[in-house]
Order: C-alpha cells, then sequence, then structure tokens
C-alpha cells in the first residue's frame, strides 16, 4: 500500500495524505456498494430525495471550510471556489428536478389498462473524478447517480484528493446507508482498478485521451453504461463591437482559471482587418493587467498558479513547440518571478498560416487566427475533432443566426464568455469532446434507464385478438 500526498501549488505545502486504495480494495468497495445497491435503489425516490437534501444541508454548513479546501488544494482563488460550493449546492435542488422532469414516472390509459413509462437505476456507478473543478464536477455525476438509485464509487483526482474527502465526509454526515457512497483515493492504478472492477457505469469528467481510452475498453461491453466529459479546442470568434467589452470576453474565455477550465477559448478567430488587429492589442493589454497570486492573499487575485509545477513546464513546452513551427509570439507565456514553478503569466500566439496541433492546452494560452471572411471563420472554428464551447462576440443578428446553425459545439455562445454555463441547461460536447451523453441537467438521462410498460389487470381479451385468425 502506497501513500497519497496533495499540495498547494502556490506555497508547495502538504495539504492532504492517505493511503492509496490497491485493487483488493476496489474490489471490496465495489462488492459493498453491490450489496446495498438492491435496497438504495428499492427506496421511494422521495427517500432519496431526502438523503441529498441532508447532504445540501451539511454543505452549506461547511460551505467555507471546504472551499478553503478546493484553494489549498487547487490554488484557485476562494471567489472561485466559493461560486464552486455554490454550484455544488445548486445541483442538489437542480437534479432533483431533473430527475422529476427528465427520468420520473409517467402513465396514460390504454384501452386495455394503461402504458407507463418508468426509470430504473443502472446499480455501481464509477465516478472520476477532474482536478479542476475537483467538487462541483464530481458532485454533478454523483448527486443525479444517487437520486436515480444507483450506488456510487468515486475516485477522486491524485491531485486533490482533500477535496474528495470532504465531500466523502459530507455524504458520511447525510447518513447515507452503509455502501450507497465510498470513496477511493489513488491515482492511475486505482482508477485502473476501479474500471476494470464490476461496475454498471463509468462517469468521467477528464481529458479526451483518458476518454478514447475507456470508449475503446468498453466498446464491447453494452452493459456498462459510459458518460464521457471531456476537453475541447474551443474556438471564440470575435467579429465586431467595442473593443473593450470584446477583449473581456476573450480574457475571461481564455485566461479564467489560469486556463484550466474546459470551456475555455483556446482559440481566438478574427477577421484580417483593422479591427482584428486592434482586438489582438486590446486583449494582449488586458492580459497585462490581469492580477496573479496565491488564494489566500489580499487582495484576492483573479487567478492563481496551475496545479503544479509539471502542467506548467509541459505547457511551456506546447508554447515553445507552437513558437519553433513558425507561430508568432503576441504575449509570452512564463513563470511568475518570485513564485513557485506552478505560476505562470497568460500567453498569446498568431498561428495564422501555421500548421498547428489540434490539441488542447490546459493552460492559460490562446492562439490567434486570422481569416479574410465569415466563411472563413465559420471554418476556423469548426476545424476541430473537439466539439465542447464555440463563441462569437458580433451584434449583427444574421451572423449569429448562421453561427448557431452552423457551430458543432454543445455550448454556444453569443457576447458571453464561451465558459459561460448553468446547471439548469445540458452540458456536453461533440466528437472527442465526449459520447453524446452530456451532463449537467442531463445527467438524469445517463443515470438511468427507461423502462415502457403495457399493463392490463387480466389476460382478459387477449383471444379476442386472434379472432378468424386460428385454424380448427
Ligand atoms: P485526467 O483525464 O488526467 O484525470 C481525470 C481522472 O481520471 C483522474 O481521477 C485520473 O486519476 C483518472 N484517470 C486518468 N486516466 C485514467 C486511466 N487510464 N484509467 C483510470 N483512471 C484514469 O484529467 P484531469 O487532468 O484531472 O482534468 C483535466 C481535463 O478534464 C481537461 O482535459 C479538461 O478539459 C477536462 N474536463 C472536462 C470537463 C467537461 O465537463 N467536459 C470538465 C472539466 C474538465
Amino acid at each position: 500500500m502506497s501513500v497519497l500526498k496533495s499540495f498547494d501549488p502556490a506555497s508547495g505545502a502538504l495539504v492532504w495524505e492517505g493511503e492509496t486504495a490497491d485493487a483488493a480494495t476496489v474490489d471490496a468497495a465495489l462488492e459493498r456498494a453491490h450489496a446495498a445497491f438492491p435496497a438504495w435503489a428499492a427506496l421511494p425516490v422521495a427517500a432519496r430525495v431526502e438523503a441529498v437534501e441532508r447532504y445540501k444541508a451539511v454543505l452549506e454548513t461547511r460551505k467555507d471550510a471546504i472551499a478553503e479546501v478546493i484553494s489549498r488544494e487547487t490554488g484557485k482563488p476562494l471567489w472561485e471556489t466559493r461560486t464552486e460550493l455554490a454550484s455544488m449546492i445548486g445541483k442538489v435542488g437542480i437534479s432533483i428536478a431533473a430527475q422529476a422532469e427528465r427520468a420520473g414516472e409517467r402513465q396514460q390509459d390504454m384501452p386495455f389498462g394503461k402504458a407507463v413509462l418508468r426509470h430504473r437505476p443502472h446499480g455501481v456507478m464509477a465516478v472520476l473524478g477532474p482536478f479542476n473543478f475537483p467538487g462541483h464536477l464530481p458532485n454533478g455525476h454523483i448527486v443525479p447517480a444517487l437520486l436515480a438509485g444507483n450506488t456510487v464509487v468515486f475516485k477522486p483526482s491524485e491531485m486533490t484528493p482533500a477535496t474528495g474527502q470532504a465531500m466523502a465526509d459530507a455524504w458520511v454526515q447525510a447518513g447515507l446507508p452503509e455502501g450507497v457512497f465510498q470513496i477511493v483515493h489513488g491515482a492511475r492504478a486505482t482508477g485502473e482498478a476501479l474500471v476494470a472492477g464490476h461496475i454498471d457505469g463509468l462517469l468521467f469528467t477528464g481529458s479526451a485521451g483518458a476518454g478514447a481510452h475507456f470508449r475503446r475498453i468498453f466498446a464491447d461491453r453494452p452493459d456498462v453504461i459510459l458518460a464521457l466529459e471531456l476537453g475541447g479546442n474551443n474556438p471564440l470568434v470575435v467579429w465586431d463591437g467595442d473593443l473593450e467589452e470584446a477583449a473581456s470576453v476573450v480574457v475571461q474565455s481564455s485566461f479564467i482559471t489560469t486556463g484550466q477550465r474546459c470551456s475555455c477559448a483556446r482559440r481566438l478567430i478574427v477577421p484580417d482587418n483593422d479591427f482584428g488587429t486592434a482586438l489582438v492589442d486590446a486583449v494582449a493589454a488586458l492580459a497585462d493587467r490581469v492580477t496573479i497570486g496565491a488564494w489566500d492573499e489580499t487582495p484576492e487575485p483573479w487567478f492563481g498558479p496551475l496545479i503544479s509545477a509539471e502542467a506548467a513546464d509541459a505547457a511551456k513546452a506546447r508554447f515553445a513547440d507552437l513558437a519553433q513551427r513558425g507561430a508568432a509570439v503576441i504575449r509570452a507565456f512564463e513563470g511568475v518571478e518570485g513564485r513557485s514553478g506552478a505560476f505562470v503569466t497568460p500567453g498569446i500566439l498568431d498561428v495564422t498560416g501555421v500548421d498547428v496541433p489540434d490539441e488542447e492546452i490546459f493552460a492559460p494560452i490562446v492562439q490567434v487566427t486570422r481569416v479574410p471572411d465569415f466563411d472563413a471563420a465559420m471554418a476556423a472554428a469548426n476545424a476541430t475533432r473537439f466539439g465542447l464551447s464555440a463563441g462569437l462576440v458580433s451584434g449583427d443578428d444574421a451572423l449569429w443566426d448562421r453561427f448557431v446553425l452552423e457551430s458543432r459545439a454543445g455550448v454556444v455562445n453569443r457576447n458571453r464568455p464561451t465558459t459561460g454555463a448553468a446547471g439548469s441547461m445540458p452540458f456536453g460536447g461533440l466528437g472527442e469532446s465526449g459520447n453524446h451523453r452530456p451532463s449537467a441537467y442531463y445527467a438524469a438521462d445517463y443515470c438511468a434507464y427507461p423502462v415502457a410498460s403495457f399493463e392490463a389487470a387480466s389476460a382478459e381479451g387477449n383471444s379476442g385478438a386472434l379472432t378468424g385468425k386460428l385454424r380448427g
């Protein structure tokens, strides 16, 4: 058995230390989850609603403490982790509404009796969480999964075990029956053991590479429901409008959370004219003014470090590679003097005419492409194997009508950051960004399967259907 540790990326201080779950521990957790499933699934939904409401009440009392844990572990400023806690708390009511609306029970009268639609839980769900929203995103799978009657074994990101543990403690305090929700800690090997174990569903939020791996290993496993919420190489087209407002949309889209949001704009597409040039200048000028610092500093910074110095080094190598391929550096992507190796500044590159890889760089880096007309902008926006978010900044309704019609993405925003999303809407992507099982409001869909029934009180009347059609 090995030890897992997490660290504050700003200071290097140890945040959490605990045991890594090996394959035998994971299997034992899955066995307990299977044992707990029938009774949990058989409860009336109202009883499960009560349980998640109790969890919500615990989160409410602990919200400041958990926000601080997330800040310590990810480096995100408190203003941001407080909004993450608000989303987690809000998720409970949204999930209850979504469950009733999308996965409830309906019936209609039929001449023979009635037709009934019910939804049934799948069984034991494995949930694998990412580090960037280590509370909100796994919570977005766990709450609807439990509400639907599934049991859950959750492995948080190895970068954020303290956050996972704080969530697990909240479920314990909410008084769930034994085995209904369990946590296992560890890195990839623990995740692999969970995925290889006896599961009925894998609810995954993380990188496209890991998602593609899961698609392959579950390709011939129709018994396992797979919900994949993956990354993107998201386009933001800025076509016209007030320069400062437009630049603010770009900076918020590309650099918020130190670029560590799946919906961040990675590609900025502008017209190859004076407006495009002025816009890029305005973005660079605004990026100069972004405040960067540790989560516990006063005044609070707008963004903190990346998750680790290793992540910063990897992103710097990607930036250098783009420059080497011929991209022009508009704003350098580099470390921050006097800070830990995880801190970086926003980077901007002009990649017009340069052959660049269609990859997500999970850092505050935006690649600018200048295009001659809106046809070329549309083509550039869709020139990706991903399809998570896309945005248009323009006052022109006709351009927006075209953009929303032709964009191949699950989140398509106008004059708002690409990162704008709501729990009351679905959230998911096309292509390599997912597997057509959006989360957020639509999580109810993958947490239960529909069962349609024709029901008559007796078999009487069935023989009449054969009258005149039988021999002898
Ligand atoms: P990651 O894929 O490295 O890890 C996510 C989780 O999966 C972790 O718990 C990790 O231990 C586990 N894991 C990774 N590979 C595994 C394997 N082969 N077998 C078993 N378990 C495995 O992702 P990350 O770096 O933590 O998160 C950032 C990524 O998540 C980015 O690509 C981002 O775009 C994406 N993301 C997507 C959404 C969305 O809703 N679409 C939201 C947030 C983040």
